[in-house]
């Protein structure tokens, strides 16, 4: 019971709460003007993924671009509606602190660059997401977190799976007792890299491997599941360094963490082999969420009494994942309250990838 209760006051309801804040919202009347983002770095997840969704949005629009290509940008400013005078570069992108269509920075550039533009917009007087990983160090996170703070704005990292409905129905069926008590979690994330010239492949703008890029699902999916904070992290590493893919950056991760309440989570991510996977056993069923946290397409299974049952769970508040995160953002600006997918989740989420670096390095175990 004790864990239930832990459970109830850890991350692992976030998303429970962030549905639930997002559905009094869908009730309510629209509010008097939508919440306007600047999308910072027009790449494959900006504009494939999260630039269509503001069409689905109640609370958020596209406001702004910025940019390092104009061309692009122009395209896809007329597309969007989005007016001239809202367009920035990298080298202008301080400007935006005039301009009073746009109330918070999307960051979705290469992830050594996210600490950079969070402060930037921070100083500029404006609210801020994040893309995963939060940052490429804990000093950088904490950094990010004290630049919003001293500007008296809002931070949040893009961890749209709090608002995806298998994954928050996951969370209701551990804390609702449905597998008893957690054990063991195993979270395995990867994809098969290709071209080595890729930024995800460059340690100064990747910061890492898989690790940076899909371990950090992996971390998330053991907080948000067990609603627990490892208290130690054991870690080992394995790259192929002739690979030319992996000149730079680590290839394959695999880490324990430890649970204060004695639950155990194998997680791993990788670069060279495809995983999406989750599993977390407790001691009177199972749940399984595979794919777990694509773009779409996630399934949910809960296994008890030798039975496995396939689980459709009650469709979120929102229209989708991308759209719950942006109107959550929207929705915390508009009522002045604390994003919950917070800076100071995905500055843990860093500390945690840093003892796994270390542990895997040569460092042992390592206490958090
Ligand atoms: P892309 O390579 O597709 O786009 C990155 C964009 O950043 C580029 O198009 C470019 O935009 C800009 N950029 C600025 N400087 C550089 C540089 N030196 N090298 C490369 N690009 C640069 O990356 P993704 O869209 O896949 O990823 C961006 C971020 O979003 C990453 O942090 C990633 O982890 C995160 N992400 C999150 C996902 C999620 O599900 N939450 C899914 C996918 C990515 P421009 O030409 O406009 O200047």
């Amino acid at each position: 019971m004790a864990d239930l209760d832990r459970r109830d006051l850890l991350i692992g309801l976030s998303g429970l709460a962030a549905a639930a804040s997002a559905g009094a919202c869908r009730a309510a009347e629209p509010p008097a003007r939508k919440i306007g983002y600047a999308i910072v770095g027009l790449g494959y997840y900006a504009t494939r993924i999260i630039m269509p969704q503001f069409a689905n949005c109640r609370f958020s629009r596209l406001a702004a671009l910025v940019s390092g290509d104009p061309a692009k940008a122009r395209t896809l400013a007329a597309q969007y509606d989005v007016p001239e005078r809202s367009l920035y570069s990298y080298q202008t992108f301080d400007r935006i602190r005039d301009n009073p269509d746009v109330d918070v920075v999307y960051v979705i550039l290469p992830n050594s660059m996210h600490a950079e533009y969070t402060i930037r917009a921070a100083q500029a007087g404006k609210h801020v997401v994040t893309e995963k990983p939060m940052s490429v160090s804990v000093a950088e996170a904490e950094a990010m977190i004290a630049a919003c703070s001293k500007a008296g704005k809002k931070l949040a990292v893009g961890y749209r799976s709090h608002f995806q409905p298998h994954n928050l129905h996951a969370i209701r069926l551990v804390r609702d007792g449905a597998i008893g008590r957690p054990r063991y979690l195993l979270a395995e994330h990867g994809f098969v890299q290709g071209d080595p010239t890729k930024w995800r492949l460059k340690k100064a703008l990747a910061g890492g491997g898989s690790l940076m890029d899909m371990g950090v699902y992996s971390v998330q999916a053991a907080r948000y599941l067990t609603g627990e904070e490892p208290v130690a992290v054991t870690a080992r590493s394995t790259t192929d360094r002739k690979d030319p893919r992996f000149a730079e950056v680590e290839d394959l991760s695999a880490w324990t963490l430890e649970f204060p309440s004695g639950a155990i989570n194998h997680g791993m991510s990788s670069y060279s082999s495809n995983h999406n996977f989750v599993r977390l056993t407790g001691d009177k069923g199972r749940i399984e969420l595979e794919p777990a946290t694509p773009y779409e397409g996630q399934t949910l299974s809960l296994t008890r009494d030798g039975r496995k049952e396939q689980l459709t769970p009650p469709p979120g508040p929102a229209v989708n994942q991308f759209v719950g995160q942006l109107d959550h953002m929207a929705e915390c600006i508009l009522n002045d309250r604390q994003p919950l997918i917070s800076g100071e989740m995905g500055l843990q989420d860093m500390r945690i990838v840093d003892a796994i670096y270390r542990s895997a390095a040569g460092g042992g175990t390592i206490r958090l």
